[in-house]
């Protein structure tokens, strides 16, 4: 053996599962379900699949065996893939490969397959019993995702049919009982895990030791009015109050009184609606000139703050010195790059510190981390079902997460915990995250129940590990069946089939169906890859106004979509003279989004050339791609019935949905800065609600726009009521 083979396998066998090989394996043997948990780290996700496959070899089924490993995220997938068959000492795509959309390595002779969810979801489609597979291994079960949570559903059904086949599911916390009690009383395993201790400091600790003093400037001087979360105001009735009163206790500082006076002034400036970068800069600058050497792991929101607190810590002359500091960013649309980069070692005296979301919580585990940084929140989707609204917006995490955040730290050696919110915001916090299925819109759901025959969709989620309100199945359906993808009969529509394929959101999907249709496929592919991606406009707050203009040149139609495409397709001739990038920094584009909606509108486009509706010599431009009315056309029977009437008055107007409901445009928006509409409509791709409910992207569409194809759009005679119909599709798209 090679001394890198020999240093893996000293590596593997050091790891928790290791020793637990043997039990694994004959639980397995003897249940065709297992649920194994054990602590992030323990070697769940790398080598509990290698152990099967290792065990079919030796019993010479090596041949037979098929085992899928499903992973939440596509970039976990991508990532445990590559670590797998570098431990196996094999390239990717030999006996192990991954699958994501549209994206994949394997080869004939691969045997264990790293897949997201929706993949093996897809598979259902054409091959529902699974054929040939022997294992699936259904990982990250405690996230509770909404596609994982459908799966254990239909599997539940497949094992009765298919008794030889093994299904393991995979998790970092205990909850196993749960799991256990759904597949009548499956077996449980856990791996003991070892960590060492983390000493652990609330922010009142961190201003006693170090004497930092807040103050109400030092925390908000990052940040405009763009990015103040109104955090309070969007917990749900229970958690809000019990969070305001915990609030109250804090600023009283009554409990405080074993802290210094300064601790309790400095805590009564605390504003949980903001991050504090200073502090955070503070904190890092501290362990980088007083601590041990060890990694940093600072668990930030989302991208945008990841990257704009990185520009800030690039100002500071030790943070941004090389020779000192690797910085690097970890999040879930990195490229393979950046993700090589999380996992490499600095040179001695260089400290690494990993910007990161919520990803690093269970999914990624990088190994040489002591000192992790929380600020206590994470991006979350929750869907209103009363309202009809979505949000996406930052929430307090649950305690499980912190636990896990802070079990980072502990990996290699002792380590250290900051957290930046006081103890008694943490009791406050709920024991777990409410899971998807519970706080997600269900359209892509329910088309899925449909495509895969499942029968009726609300018998059929009546049968999940916990069922969503009904009133969400509810407007599901009806939302499917106002846009033509389902029938009176809840059976699924050609456009609903052809919806099913396309991995995306059913008004996305629709939107690039109609791109074909009407000839104008080009600037409808960036305008989709722009709405995935979601902020190629930066805003910068102390530039907040050149950051509006830098927009509004990309904009005289009334649109924010065609914004989109204006500022894309001017990035594109910037790229031709190797100038993209300086064209980005001169208009506040993100040069990332760009590089991403580039790739997606390749995806995008050879998957439309594989399901037919895109002939396959046919390069992305076509025909109309720059008549105004076509693309208006498309977006509007995208976001049909996204749409709102626009009511002027004197020198200003408002906005009013079908529901009747009032509506205003996000500040960011570029028809917020018109006073006059010149159209009657406005068709847009999600409301927000924050305070009141704010249009983000909108696109203005005259009448003729409507009836162009032959659709008919009216006001009703009363009270602004709005109708739309269109059977077109049948005519222009042929069956798949
Ligand atoms: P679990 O699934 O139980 O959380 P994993 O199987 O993902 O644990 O990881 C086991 C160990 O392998 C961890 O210590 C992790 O740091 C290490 N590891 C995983 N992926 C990589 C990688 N790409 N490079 C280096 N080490 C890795
Ligand atoms: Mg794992």
């Amino acid at each position: 053996e090679s001394p890198d083979g020999r240093k893996i396998l000293e590596f593997r066998s050091s790891l928790p599962a290791y020793k637990e090989k043997e039990a694994i394996l004959s639980a397995i043997s003897r249940n065709q379900v297992l649920i194994i948990s054990g602590e992030t780290g323990c070697g769940k996700t790398t080598q509990v699949p290698q152990f099967i496959l290792e065990s079919e070899i030796e019993l010479v089924r090596g041949a037979v065996c098929n085992i899928i490993c499903t992973q939440p995220r596509r970039i976990a997938a991508i990532s445990v893939s590559e670590r797998v068959a570098f431990e196996r000492g094999e390239k990717l795509g030999e006996t192990v490969g991954y699958k994501v959309r549209l994206e994949g390595m394997q080869g004939r002779d691969t045997h264990l397959l790293f897949c997201t969810t929706g993949i093996l979801l897809r598979r259902l489609l054409d091959d529902k019993k699974l054929k040939g597979i022997t294992h699936i291994i259904v990982d990250e079960i405690h996230e509770r995702g909404i596609n994982e949570d459908f799966l254990l559903v239909v599997l539940k059904d497949l094992l009765a049919f298919r008794p030889e086949l093994k299904l393991i599911l995979m998790s970092a916390t205990l909850d196993a009982e749960l799991f256990s009690s759904y597949f009548n009383n499956a077996s449980t395993m856990k791996i003991p895990g070892f960590t060492y201790p983390v000493r652990t400091q609330f922010l009142e600790d961190i201003l006693e030791i170090s004497g930092y003093r807040l103050t109400p400037d030092n925390q908000i001087d990052d940040y405009g009015p763009e990015r103040i979360w109104k955090m309070n105001k969007q917990l749900p009735g229970k958690r809000k109050s019990q969070l305001s009163s915990a609030l109250e206790d804090v600023l009283r500082a009554a409990d405080f009184n074993y802290y210094s006076p300064q601790t309790s002034e400095s805590l009564s400036c605390w504003n949980p609606d903001f991050i504090g970068f200073n502090l955070i800069q503070y904190i890092l600058c501290n362990i980088c000139e007083h601590e041990r050497p060890g990694a940093i792991l600072v668990f930030m929101i989302g991208w945008d703050d990841i990257n704009a607190l990185k520009e800030k810590l690039l100002t500071h002359p030790v943070l941004s010195d090389p020779n000192r500091v690797l910085l690097v960013m970890c999040h879930g649309s990195m490229d393979s790059l950046e993700q090589r980069l999380i996992f490499q070692e600095p040179e001695d005296g260089v400290r690494k510190i990993v910007l990161a979301t919520n990803i690093a919580e269970t999914s990624i585990t990088i190994n040489d981390i002591v000192f992790v940084i929380d600020c206590g929140k994470a991006k979350e989707s929750s869907y209103d079902a009363l309202n009809n609204t979505c949000c996406l917006l930052p929430t307090w995490i649950s305690k499980v997460s912190v636990q896990q955040r802070r079990g980072r730290a502990g990996r290699v050696q002792p380590g250290e915990c900051y957290h930046l919110y006081p103890r008694y915001v943490y009791d406050s916090f709920t024991e777990h995250q409410l899971p998807e299925i519970l706080r997600m819109p269900l359209q892509s759901l329910c088309l899925q129940i449909k495509s895969l025959k499942l029968g009726s969709i609300s018998e059929f989620l009546s049968r999940a590990l916990q069922s969503p309100e009904i009133l969400a199945v509810q407007n599901a359906i009806e939302y499917l069946k106002t846009i033509g993808a389902l029938d009176e009969n809840e059976n699924l529509t050609i456009l609903g089939r052809h919806l099913v394929v396309l991995p995306m959101e059913p008004k996305l999907g629709k939107m690039l169906i109609f791109g074909v249709i009407f000839n104008c496929l080009d600037p409808i592919l960036t305008i989709v890859a722009g709405l995935t991606v979601r902020c190629p406009f930066l805003t910068p707050s102390d530039k907040k106004d050149l950051a509006q203009a830098a927009k509004s040149q990309f904009s005289h139609d009334y649109s924010d979509h065609l914004a989109i495409v204006r500022a894309y397709d001017s990035w594109k001739d910037a790229e031709i003279d190797n100038a993209g990038h300086e064209y980005c920094w001169k208009n506040f584009l993100s040069p990332q989004s760009m590089k991403v909606i580039e790739a997606l509108r390749v995806e995008f486009l050879s998957l439309l050339k594989d399901i037919g509706l895109v002939d396959r010599n046919m390069s992305s431009c076509n025909a109309w791609s720059y008549d105004m009315y076509l693309i208006r056309a498309a977006i509007c029977y995208g976001l049909y019935p996204g749409i709102c009437s626009v009511v002027h008055k004197d020198k200003s107007f408002s906005l009013k949905t079908t529901d009747d409901g009032k509506v205003l445009l996000h500040s960011n928006s570029v028809n917020a800065r018109e006073s006059r509409i010149p159209y009657p409509w406005l068709v847009f791709n999600e409301k927000i609600k924050v305070n009141s409910v704010f249009l983000r992207d909108s696109t203005a569409v005259p009448d003729s726009v409507v009836l162009l194809f032959g659709g008919s759009i009216s006001k009703g005679d009363t009270d602004g009521h709005l109708k739309m119909s269109g059977g077109y599709l049948e005519f222009f798209v042929k069956p798949a």
